[in-house]
């Protein structure tokens, strides 16, 4: 059978793998050219993707540092330790894409560079195939695996019918700036190597400044739908006087790029195709785990097309399923999180990270993706404190419960595919979220 991975993003490199491996053909059409492809800084990977799935780590990855979290206005701080052993690790972008793509060479995949995907050819309500390169050429498939990421043109291609969700709503995702530079002269690195700072002067976002071992910091600036260059510039301009040992070199070409704030696509699979990575949005705000999710989504998707053999979208819905039983249901639960955050006041931020709402151990299970839950036990222990902000403390427990009832209805997904279950399942989640 003929596969196309459109991108060679995480996702789609994973089940490329896998599928080449057990003789099916595959092509990769990426975009880039060979030596474009990734970037030289480091990213944050889920250790236990690294642990369950054989990840090869690139040369020079290492465990993540302590993260020291920042509350708006404030130059207080609480650091967060998690034991070494379950820490995530920091790994080379490009050593990893390029290693990822020489092991589905290696397993007779091949790979097309320069050569954009388009749009998707639509045959009825089957997907046949893509639109590619320069010359527009149609190429012709049994499946189509959509990798390309947040931005994907072939969702947006699909007709409304398909019920596939094409772009994240404005408050959906996130602009985010990232840049790599030097260190200012004669300026001492701070004892915190990883801050995170939530909601930063205010605004709907996480940022962070990492202090990386070999010298060169990584600055991430992120804000909850557009962001304007006003915006950016301000928000850059205020991070590095909080921050001064930022140098003024931009070593790596900085980006601006979107990042999905959602939950995970109800529905990311049709006759024909399949999305994976963050085309399915599966990179959760808040967890770091974009990367892991996309390579632990390539490979569920890859398993359930060895043992089906067939690419209807009732064989692949099983796909879905897996991935929202082993994988999207607990990211709901951050989803609520950060829509709570971001519903708060400065000060009500303040409050929680350093106001004794949270304590570090519970701090430290967000963290670590365990999550916390509102219970009859933890309304009790959390009372004497809440009350000092009495009606914040009532807004931050519904939003517990209502992130824990998100979880429980991600994981009530139907165990087969019928139009009828799935739209009644999807209209579930989305008056949950309604308001
Ligand atoms: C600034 C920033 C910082 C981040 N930090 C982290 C982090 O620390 N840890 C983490 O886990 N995640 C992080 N993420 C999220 C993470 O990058 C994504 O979740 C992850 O890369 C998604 O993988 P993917 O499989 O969807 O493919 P992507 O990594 O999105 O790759 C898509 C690939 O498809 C190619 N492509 C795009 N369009 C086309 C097209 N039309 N035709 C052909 N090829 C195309 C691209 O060139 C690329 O190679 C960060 C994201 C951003 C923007």
């Amino acid at each position: 059978m003929k596969i196309i991975i459109a991108g060679a993003g995480f996702g789609g490199l994973q089940a490329a793998k896998t599928l080449a491996a057990n003789g099916h053909e595959v092509t990769i059409y990426e975009k880039m050219s060979e030596d474009e492809i990734g970037r030289n800084w480091f990213d944050d990977v889920d250790y236990k993707v690294v642990s369950d799935l054989g990840i090869k780590l690139p040369e020079g990855s290492y465990r993540t540092e302590d993260i020291t979290m920042v509350p708006p206005f404030t130059e207080d701080n609480i650091t967060v330790s998690v034991p070494k052993e379950q820490r995530n690790w920091r790994v080379n972008r490009r050593l990893l894409q390029t290693q990822m793509i020489k092991d589905a060479l290696a397993k007779g995949a091949k790979i097309i560079y320069d050569t954009p995907c388009r749009k998707l050819i639509i045959k009825g309500d089957k997907i046949g195939g893509i639109v590619a390169g320069k010359e527009k050429e149609k190429i012709y498939c049994d499946l189509v695996i959509d990798s390309t990421g947040i931005g994907s043109p072939l969702k947006r291609s699909l007709p409304d019918e398909f019920d596939i969700i094409k772009e994240p709503a404005e408050s959906e995702y996130y602009s985010a700036f990232r840049g790599i530079f030097d260190t200012y002269p004669d300026q001492p690195l701070p004892k915190q190597k990883k801050k995170i700072f939530v909601k930063f002067m205010g605004q709907n976002g996480l940022s962070r400044v990492i202090c990386e071992p070999d010298g060169r910091i990584d600055v991430f600036i992120s804000k909850l739908g557009r962001m304007s260059r006003f915006e950016y510039e301000t928000l850059f301009r205020q991070l590095r006087i909080e921050n001064q040992f930022i140098g003024y070199e931009d070593l790596e070409k900085c980006l601006f790029a979107k990042l999905p704030a959602r939950f995970p696509l109800t529905k990311m699979i049709a006759d024909g195709y399949a999305a994976v990575g963050d085309s399915a949005f599966m990179a959760t705000s808040m967890l770091g785990c974009g990367i892991a999710d996309s390579i632990r989504g390539g490979q569920i998707l890859a398993d359930t097309i060895v043992e089906a053999d067939t690419y209807t979208a009732k064989a692949l819905w099983k796909y879905q399923v897996t991935y929202f039983k082993q994988v999207a249901a607990d990211r709901f639960y951050y989803d609520g999180l950060r829509r709570a955050l971001f519903n708060s006041k400065s000060d009500e931020v303040r409050f929680l990270l350093e106001g004794g709402f949270l304590t570090e151990a519970e701090l430290k299970d967000i963290v670590l993706g365990k999550g916390i839950y509102s219970s009859v036990g933890f309304i009790l222990s959390k009372f004497s404190v809440g009350r000092r902000k009495f009606k914040y403390f009532v807004e931050v427990i519904k939003a517990l419960s209502k992130a824990k009832k998100a979880v429980a209805l991600a994981n009530q997904i139907p165990s087969r595919y019928d139009k009828g279950r799935v739209n009644s399942w999807q209209n579930k989640i989305n008056e949950l979220y309604k308001d």
